[in-house]
């Protein structure tokens, strides 16, 4: 493990800093879910070469496909009304509260179906196949109080296996939900300096991503772990805490390579002295290829060697949930 200091990479001339700093970025950007899956099964098909938990990440590329076939032909999702939409930012709330929000049905019907693709996708006798069988099989009632253990972040009685399942069909469900807000009234809903969790939905994010191209050029965004949208950060700063200070960046790559910035790692664990969590920050400057849950899942070695160093993750990986047991082992 490596640290470094932050460097703020001012690799663009001066016109360009004059330039961009007319161009006003968006604090919130909503999800595409008609890309975002598939992007996210590819990235975890290039990634589960040579990977320690190659079958796993291959077992999530399905999901992810299976994900993106649904999102394609999954009914019209019933909103919040204008009425409900106000009543939620007067209160300081998220609009589409992930605890609270009255799940319409077809995210179980949505569900069984996306385990039906990837079942279809599988060998015949793998283990895994068994346990999406099994999912598939759970009565409405348990899926319910699964997916609200899930989405409150309770992992006591959280079915460890059958949740990176579960969770799959709720971001679908909470995905095109968020997709479908009107762009006008997005811009309504609030982006505090420091939002440690999802203006959109209230979950934690997945990982960050300091973005390239467009107006967003150069800055950062956290990754709902859940909706997928994506809300501005300032960079440098504890996405726990909001702390400026102590901040200091974790990696992988040897001491000897991380000198010149672009040949840095393209994942970082960003790490706060202060409260002593962090939460990775992906640059897509130094790998284009870059998707915060793909790329989260693959690293989690990293998550090993911070947390071994005393710091506690803020934010999770729906796909990838720590109990008991560890999927890892599976
Ligand atoms: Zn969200
Ligand atoms: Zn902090």
């Amino acid at each position: 493990m490596n640290p470094t200091s932050p460097s703020p990479q001012n690799s663009h001339t001066p016109e360009e800093i004059a330039l961009r700093a007319g161009l006003e970025f968006p604090q919130l950007l909503l999800p595409d879910p008609g890309q975002l899956f598939a992007d996210r099964a590819v990235r975890l098909r290039q990634l589960a070469a040579n990977h320690a938990l190659r079958d796993y990440v291959m077992m999530l590329a399905l999901v992810c496909e299976a994900q993106h076939a649904r999102s394609q032909q999954h009914p019209a999702p019933t909103l919040p009304t204008p009425a409900q939409f106000s009543a939620a930012m007067e209160a300081g709330e998220p609009p589409l509260e992930a605890t609270g929000w009255p799940r319409d049905a077809s995210w179980r019907s949505e569900l069984r179906a996306l385990l039906q693709q990837v079942l279809e996708q599988m060998p015949g006798d793998s283990p895994a196949g068994a346990t999406v069988r099994a999912v598939q099989a759970l009565s409405d009632e348990t899926l319910e109080q699964q997916a609200d253990r899930l989405l409150a972040g309770i992992t006591l009685g959280l079915d460890m296996a059958a949740a990176p399942l579960i969770a799959a069909g709720l971001q679908l469900h909470f995905t095109q939900l968020a997709a479908a807000i009107d762009p006008e009234q997005a811009k309504t809903i609030p982006v505090p300096a420091q939002a440690s969790r999802c203006p959109c939905c209230g979950s934690l994010p997945v990982a960050s991503v300091a973005r390239v191209g467009g107006k967003q050029d150069g800055q950062r965004y956290l990754h709902c772990t859940l909706c997928n949208t994506q809300w501005h950060q300032p960079r440098i700063q504890c996405t726990h805490c909001g702390s400026t200070d102590g901040i200091h960046y974790e990696s992988l790559q040897p001491l000897a390579d991380a000198q010149a910035p672009q040949q840095r790692a393209a994942v970082e664990a960003e790490a706060c002295d202060g409260c002593h969590h962090y939460l990775k920050i992906m640059h897509q400057s130094r790998d284009v290829h870059v998707e915060p849950v793909a790329d989260d899942l693959a690293t989690l070695t990293l998550d090993l060697l911070v947390s071994e160093a005393g710091f506690n993750r803020h934010g999770t990986n729906m796909l990838l949930l720590f109990g008991d047991s560890d999927p890892g082992d599976s």
